[in-house]
C-alpha cells in the first residue's frame, strides 16, 4: 500500500519567504508544524464552536479537539500510504485556524456583512493572513514564515483555483493540484467531523442506534456484527464499538480509494499529481456511499434541530450587529486595528478583527457594548 514515489520530496521545497538556517534535528515540515502549534490562533481554537456551542455538554468537540482528530486521521492515512506524515500533520493542525467564532454561522454572518461592501469572507484566505501577518513572534519577519508548500496546502486543501480567478493567489500555482499530503486533509476532515458529530449527537440523545442503522445500511451491517459479538452490553458501548468500526471502514476506504485513483490516472510522481485533471485522494465507492449517508443523516437529525438553529440565528444576528457597530464607530476598535484601517478598507479590518475572536471573547465584547441580558433589545 505504498505511494512512496508520490511522497512530497522534501529536498524540492520551494522554501520560506525569509531564508532561515536549517534546524539541527527538525526538518522543515516539523518546524512548520511546531510553529502552528505555538501560534495564538491555534490556541484560540479551544474556545471556538465546532457544532455544539457551550451549554450542551462538556464532552462535545470544540474546534481544537476536532483539529486533533483530523490530524490523527490524516497522519494515519499519510503513513499508510508512505507519504510525508509531518507535512500532512502540519496542514491538518492548520486547517481550521482561519475559522471565525460560532462555526459556520460565524462564517455565513461575516460573508453576509462583507457582501454589503461587495466583498466576502473566506476562512482559508483568513488563515493565510494569520500565518503571513497577524501572528507576531519573530524579530526578522511578520507571521510564521511557513514553507511555500504548507501555505499552498492551507489555501488549496479543500478547493482548487484557476489562474486569474484569485489574482492575489497567483504565486500558489493556480490550475495545479496540491501534493497528496494536502489533498488528504479535506477527506480526513470529513471523516473526523461526520463520525464525531454522530458521536456527539448520539450522546445528546438525538437518535437511537436503530435509527442510524435504518438510514445508513453500512452502519446497520457493522452494528449487527457488534451485537453478535457482544449481545449483553449497553447501547452506549454498542455505539462506540460500532463507531470505531465505522471510522475504520471510512479510513480504509480512503486509503484504498486513493491507491486506486492514483493507478487509474497513471500517476508516477509529484508532477503527475500536480498536473492530474482532478484530485486523487478519494474513497472507494461503498465507503463513499456510507459517508454520504452519514452526512445526510447528520443534516436531518443534528444540524437542523431547533436548539442548534436557534443558536445559529442568534450568532449570525449578533455578529452582524457587532460588525455594523464597528463600521459606524471605527474609533472603538482596538488601537492595532485602527492603524490597519489607515491602509485597508474599514470593512476588511472589522471582518479580520471579528474573525479572530473566540466565542468567549465575542460574547464579552458584545455584552460590554450592548449590555448583558436581552442585549439584542438594547
Ligand atoms: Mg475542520
Amino acid at each position: 500500500m505504498s505511494l512512496v514515489a508520490l511522497r512530497f520530496p522534501i529536498d524540492r521545497l520551494a522554501g520560506r519567504r525569509y531564508p532561515e538556517e536549517p534546524h539541527p534535528y527538525r526538518n522543515e515540515f516539523q518546524r512548520d508544524r511546531d510553529r502552528i502549534v505555538h501560534a495564538r490562533a491555534f490556541r484560540r481554537l479551544e474556545d471556538k464552536t465546532q457544532v455544539f456551542g457551550e451549554g450542551f455538554s462538556d464532552h462535545f468537540r470544540n474546534r481544537l479537539t476536532h483539529t486533533i482528530e483530523v490530524a490523527q486521521i490524516a497522519r494515519t492515512v499519510a503513513s499508510a500510504l508512505s507519504l510525508d506524515e509531518d507535512f500532512t500533520e502540519a496542514l491538518a493542525l492548520a486547517h481550521d485556524i482561519g475559522h471565525p467564532p460560532f462555526a459556520h454561522a460565524g462564517e455565513e454572518a461575516l460573508n453576509r456583512a462583507m457582501a454589503g461592501f461587495g466583498d466576502k469572507f473566506d476562512h482559508n484566505l483568513h488563515a493565510l493572513h494569520i500565518v503571513e501577518d497577524f501572528e507576531r513572534r519573530y524579530a526578522r519577519f511578520p507571521g510564521l514564515n511557513l514553507t511555500f508548500e504548507v501555505r499552498e496546502g492551507m489555501l488549496k486543501h479543500s478547493r482548487d483555483f484557476e489562474r486569474g480567478e484569485r489574482p492575489e493567489f497567483d504565486e500558489y500555482l493556480p490550475g495545479l493540484r496540491p501534493p497528496l499530503e494536502a489533498q488528504i486533509i479535506d477527506l480526513a476532515d470529513e471523516v473526523a467531523y461526520n463520525t464525531a458529530d454522530l458521536d456527539d449527537g448520539f450522546s445528546a440523545g438525538l437518535f437511537t442506534l436503530d435509527e442510524i442503522a435504518g438510514r445508513i445500511p453500512e452502519y446497520g451491517v457493522l452494528l449487527g456484527e457488534v451485537r453478535a459479538d457482544h449481545p449483553n452490553v449497553p447501547d452506549g458501548i454498542l455505539f462506540q464499538e460500532t463507531l470505531r468500526k465505522l471510522i475504520n471502514v471510512l479510513v480504509s476506504g480512503l486509503i484504498e480509494g486513493t491507491i486506486e485513483a492514483v493507478a487509474r490516472n497513471g500517476c508516477r510522481d509529484l508532477d503527475d499529481v500536480r498536473h492530474a485533471g482532478r484530485r486523487l485522494v478519494e474513497m472507494l465507492p461503498r465507503p463513499a456511499a456510507a459517508n454520504r449517508g452519514l452526512k445526510k443523516f447528520l443534516y436531518e437529525r443534528v444540524y437542523s434541530i431547533e436548539p442548534l438553529q436557534l443558536e445559529r440565528r442568534r450568532a449570525m444576528e449578533e455578529i452582524c450587529r457587532l460588525f455594523d457597530h464597528y463600521i459606524a464607530h471605527p474609533d472603538r476598535l482596538p488601537e492595532g486595528h485602527q492603524s490597519r484601517a489607515a491602509e485597508l478598507a474599514l470593512h476588511r479590518v472589522v471582518c479580520d478583527y471579528i474573525a479572530g475572536m473566540t466565542d468567549g471573547f465575542f460574547r464579552r465584547t458584545y455584552a460590554a457594548i450592548f449590555g448583558q441580558g436581552d442585549a439584542r433589545e438594547a
